[in-house]
């Protein structure tokens, strides 16, 4: 039997396959953070990433279906396009109608999401902060903001005040909250414990890195930039400027991963493994600069 040797790990023909579908998916960080898992609990499990074209997700679903593939995380753009074509889904997919991770035990496609869930376990990561009771806004109304909102929500947070430049699509975010949730404008950020960026401006590759000074929280808040590419927008860089608590995309990346690969594996999967993987700086390195 031919064997190939990938860092610790002997693969073979017995090995457990996952991965990330998306388009570009080339820079993925997902197989980096599984394989540290499977590295870190001595699973024979591989994960790699498969690039994916926009329309393709079931055709790629019914192809890992047949080739055994335990579990796939999903990016962008096919988070939508899974939510549809699993066979099972979860409460959260469907308030989203939208799935970040496919679970195929037994080979049944069932649809999940974990964005919300690892970016509320990032925030409370060492006692950081907890959004219950908390007055919370939201700058973005896409799918991660909606993933936030709800998972505010859910979370106990009072107050889920969204911001977006297209309205309608703000009042649908907004929805998510319940009677938490409502529309809102800059003008609240001021007000706020929390403020969460889910817009991609001043990403890498992105432009829009300017921001209104209304939309920058500062001293006594709490500020969370989803973006974790750089590890330090404009607006979390000029929130650290202002005072304000910080942290980048880099948390909730890590623990949406961690909630999948639980999910898969029924194993508690070491954060700090994840960790020591993702950010070579050490964990002062997770909150931006
Ligand atoms: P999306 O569905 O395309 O939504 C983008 C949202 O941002 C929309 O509400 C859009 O407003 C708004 N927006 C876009 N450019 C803007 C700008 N220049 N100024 C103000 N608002 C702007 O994207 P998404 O999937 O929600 O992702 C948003 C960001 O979160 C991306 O950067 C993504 O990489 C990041 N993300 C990170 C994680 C993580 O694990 N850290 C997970 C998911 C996503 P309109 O509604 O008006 O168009």
């Amino acid at each position: 039997m031919t064997r190939l040797q990938k860092g610790s790990t002997t693969l073979s023909a017995r090995t457990t396959v996952v991965g990330v579908i998306g388009m570009p998916v080339d820079h993925s960080l997902s197989p980096r953070l599984h394989n540290a898992a499977f590295t870190a609990l001595g699973l024979d499990w591989v994960s790699v990433g498969f690039p994916v074209a926009a329309g393709d997700a079931p055709t790629a679903l019914a192809g890992a279906q047949a080739l055994g593939v335990r579990g796939l995380s999903v990016t962008m753009p096919h988070k939508e396009a899974v939510a549809d074509a699993v066979e099972e889904a979860t409460a959260t997919v469907r308030a989203l109608h939208a799935a970040n991770c496919v679970d195929l035990a037994d080979g049944r496609l069932t649809g999940v999401n974990t964005d919300g869930a690892g970016f509320v376990a990032a925030v409370r990561e060492d006692g950081w902060f907890d959004p219950a009771g908390e007055r919370c806004v939201v700058l973005g109304a896409g799918g991660a903001a909606r993933a936030v909102v709800l998972a505010l929500a859910q979370a106990g947070a009072s107050e889920v005040v969204v911001v977006n430049r297209t309205r309608r699509r703000a009042e649908e975010a907004a929805r998510l909250a319940g009677t938490a949730g409502r529309v809102g404008t800059l003008a609240e950020v001021a007000g706020a414990a929390l403020v969460v960026k889910a817009t991609p401006a001043g990403m890498t590759g992105v432009g829009g890195a300017d921001h209104d000074e209304r939309a920058v929280p500062g001293r006594g808040q709490v500020a969370v930039d989803l973006v974790y590419d750089p590890p330090a927008t404009p607006w979390l860089a000029a929130a650290e400027d202002a005072g304000a608590r910080c942290r980048n995309g880099l948390g909730t990346l890590l623990h949406q991963a961690a909630f999948q690969l639980e999910r898969w594996t029924g194993l508690e999967v070491p954060r700090l493994a994840l960790w020591a993987a993702v950010s070579p700086g050490g964990p002062a390195a997770r909150d931006g600069r």
